[in-house]
């Protein structure tokens, strides 16, 4: 089961993670074991792949739109990928657009030699960096912001290329999971506070990185343990790791939302298991927001963690009152609106049989737009539901993210418009109930936010950035004409 949300996928009402990123040194077959590992990350971006590898005296990549499996599933693909380090990406593109010339791993020939780089996350202040490399004479290929970062190695004036990253992300603020490849080895780093996850692990002699712990149990590895927030690792062809912490040690803030949506239900993330996360996130909404109901309903697939959850808590039956089709594409063309009505229920069906005469709490994960929680009630209430009671295994997402997940403009948040009555009244529910920010930090096994010390990113529930954010100033000033103030900025 992936948290793929075709559902919200409609519409673009849902979130998506912008990317993942793998990468292996000391292996045999890296480039296949690459794209295994990016095949069970798929989840985290289905526009573009991309793998490179280096074979000791040369690097080649090659880069796909679509998935995985669409580029990297056959003996020829892999064979043009030889050497024991390889690293890979899966990208669902926002920023940057999504053309071939954005697909990561990028590649550049420095002054150093080869520079390959897989990045998740978001460069907050990439705009203005490259507006400053670009009047001191840099040429971008791409428009990815990732491009900054080896710009910014280029034309760093350290001697070592371990100072010259070090000294590149320096200048960089916000997001990012890195994997880095030159011919000296493999680096590998997240953001000074861990807001996107990195791993490590490990199988025979070969370190492997990925985004989420379930790419490692797909290639085989085991797990060693969590690339620490601000932490930069160095891994030599020899096997020798060397840990760096050029950032010190800020307080922690990762992406709370890796608990409630992105991860893989069978990753593990800071710590815990994914899946048992949202289930007791599920628990802690059935004790916050009872209802009196018949049945508990999940929003599949990202719903039904919490769900169970809910169910288990209250007392109320689960049942699968909506089935999903696993054969349906991910785009369909939509010549009107009655078609597009038709779309959803393609992929999704009210099971009328547990639905009919009865008092349905229906879980999902989060509400974004409002337009598909509007049509999940719809359907619900065509089946023969008496009630249907909405509730939510988030707070309500009132703020975008700028941290590498892809947001609507704030102005389209549905929480951002509405109170809960009106976004009720908007989804058509009997009642709509969302976990506390409390409530998910109880539930994630942390003390509640109002300790005064979050130990996590939340921003997109608060407001709270936990970085600046330089580049939306000029957000920042639209929202504030709209009435919409973008929140607390570190
Ligand atoms: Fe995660 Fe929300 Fe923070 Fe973005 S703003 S990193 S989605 S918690």
């Amino acid at each position: 089961m992936t948290n793929n949300h075709p559902f919200h996928d409609e519409n673009g009402d849902s979130l998506h993670e912008e990317c993942g990123v793998f990468g292996v040194i000391g292996a045999d077959d890296a480039a296949a074991i690459t794209a295994l590992g990016l095949h069970a990350l798929q989840h985290r971006g289905q526009e573009a792949v991309g793998i490179c590898s280096y074979n000791g005296s040369e690097f080649t990549a090659r880069r796909g739109l679509g998935h995985v499996a669409a580029n990297f599933s056959t003996e020829e693909a892999i064979a043009e990928l030889p050497g024991h380090m390889a690293a890979g990406h899966v990208r669902y593109s926002t920023t940057g657009g999504s053309g071939l010339r954005n697909v990561q791993p990028l590649y550049a020939e420095l002054a150093s030699g080869g520079f390959a780089v897989s990045h998740n996350g978001n460069i907050s202040n990439a705009m203005t960096l490259r507006q400053e490399l670009v009047q001191k004479g840099a040429i971008f290929q791409s428009t990815s912001d990732t491009e900054v970062i080896i710009h910014l190695v280029a034309t760093s004036r350290y001697p070592t290329m371990l100072d010259r990253l070090i000294d590149a992300l320096r200048l960089v603020e916000g997001a990012y999971a890195l994997v880095v490849m030159t011919p000296r080895g493999m680096a590998a780093c997240r953001d000074p506070l861990g807001i996107r996850p990195l791993v490590m692990g490990r199988m025979g002699d070969a370190v492997i990185f990925a985004s989420e712990t379930v790419a490692l149990d797909v290639v085989g590895a085991e797990f060693e343990r969590e690339v620490e927030p601000g932490e930069l690792l160095e891994i030599d062809f020899d096997g020798t790791i060397r840990s760096h912490r050029p950032f010190g040690n800020p307080a922690p803030r990762p992406c709370i939302f890796e608990h409630v949506y992105f991860s893989r239900p069978d990753s593990y993330f800071a710590g815990q298991s994914v899946y048992e996360a949202r289930k007791a996130i599920g628990a802690e909404l059935a004790r916050e927001k009872p209802v009196e109901a018949d049945i508990v309903v999940p929003v599949p697939d990202s719903g039904v963690p919490a769900a169970i959850g809910y169910a288990q808590e209250s007392g109320v039956p689960f049942e699968l009152g909506i089935i999903r089709s696993h054969y349906v594409g991910r785009t369909f063309i939509q010549p009107s609106d009655s078609a597009r009505n038709a779309g959803v229920k393609r992929k999704h069906n009210a099971n009328r049989v547990l639905v009919e005469g009865k008092r349905v709490v229906l879980i999902d994960d989060s509400i974004v737009r409002g337009t598909t929680s509007l049509k999940i009630v719809q359907m619900m209430r065509d089946a023969g539901a008496k009630e249907v009671h909405f509730r939510v295994a988030s707070p309500p997402t009132n703020h975008s993210c700028f941290y590498g997940v892809d947001t609507p403009e704030r102005s389209k948040l549905l929480a951002a418009r509405m109170d809960i009555d009106a976004m009720c009244e908007f989804i058509q529910a009997d009642s709509l109930a969302f976990v506390s920010i409390d409530g998910l930090y109880r539930a994630v096994g942390r003390k509640g936010r109002d300790s005064g010390c979050p130990q996590y990113c939340d921003a997109c529930f608060t407001g709270d950035y936990p970085t600046s954010l330089t580049d939306l100033q000029r957000k920042r000033h639209a929202d504030d004409q709209l009435g919409l103030p973008m929140g607390k900025v570190a």
